[in-house]
């Protein structure tokens, strides 16, 4: 009686242990978030696929989402360090070259793609498939998403600048770089 009521109490640590390590398997891969679009509900975490109720975007694995953030500050010490990094700004012509409403100016050889055609001209890109890149918006409200398409698309090393050009002036303005980097 005593041996199987010990048997009992190992059997049922086995079963446990076993549970739990399913359920950790379990809630690595099914935590879904919104498609990366700049806005909180980015980091709300849901079980299943569907659409973001909020901003209406696909959800996708937590875990499919691999480019880095990087503040302005960030970028422009990347930029001293290594000139050769590819900055990619996907905003419209419009607001890239200073024509539209908001004027925030553009960083010094930067790559304009607006995110509506970045999927059908990632040829352009070809050539920056294994480089650093990073990308930027206004807002970055399309920034993120657009860093989603490129790593989805095989791009290795993409980071987000935070914040977009809208926050350039107030967070790097006054430094060198900051100013050297801004065209206006
Ligand atoms: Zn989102
Ligand atoms: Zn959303």
């Amino acid at each position: 009686m005593k041996h199987l009521l010990l048997l009992l109490v190992l059997l049922s640590g086995l079963f446990f242990q076993a549970y739990g390590q399913k359920k950790n398997v379990k809630q690595d891969s099914e935590q879904y978030v919104c498609l990366p679009c700049g806005s909180d509900c980015d980091h709300a975490i849901v079980d299943k696929p569907g659409t973001c109720p909020h901003c209406g975007m696909r959800l996708v694995l937590k875990n499919s989402i691999v480019f880095k953030n990087v503040t302005p500050a960030e970028l422009c010490k990347i930029v001293a360090l290594r000139p050769d990094v590819v900055l990619l700004d996907v905003r419209t012509p419009e607001e890239f070259t200073g024509k539209a409403d908001e004027k925030f100016g553009h960083l010094k050889n930067a790559i304009n793609i607006p995110i509506q055609e970045l999927e059908s001209r990632l040829a352009e890109l070809k050539d920056a498939k294994n480089k650093e890149i990073i990308v930027y918006c206004s807002h970055s409200h399309r920034s993120p998403r657009a860093s989603y398409i490129l790593t989805e698309n095989g791009f290795k090393n993409v980071k987000n600048m935070t914040g977009g050009m809208s926050v350039w002036t107030g967070s790097v303005g006054q430094l060198s770089m900051g100013k050297s980097l801004l065209i206006r």
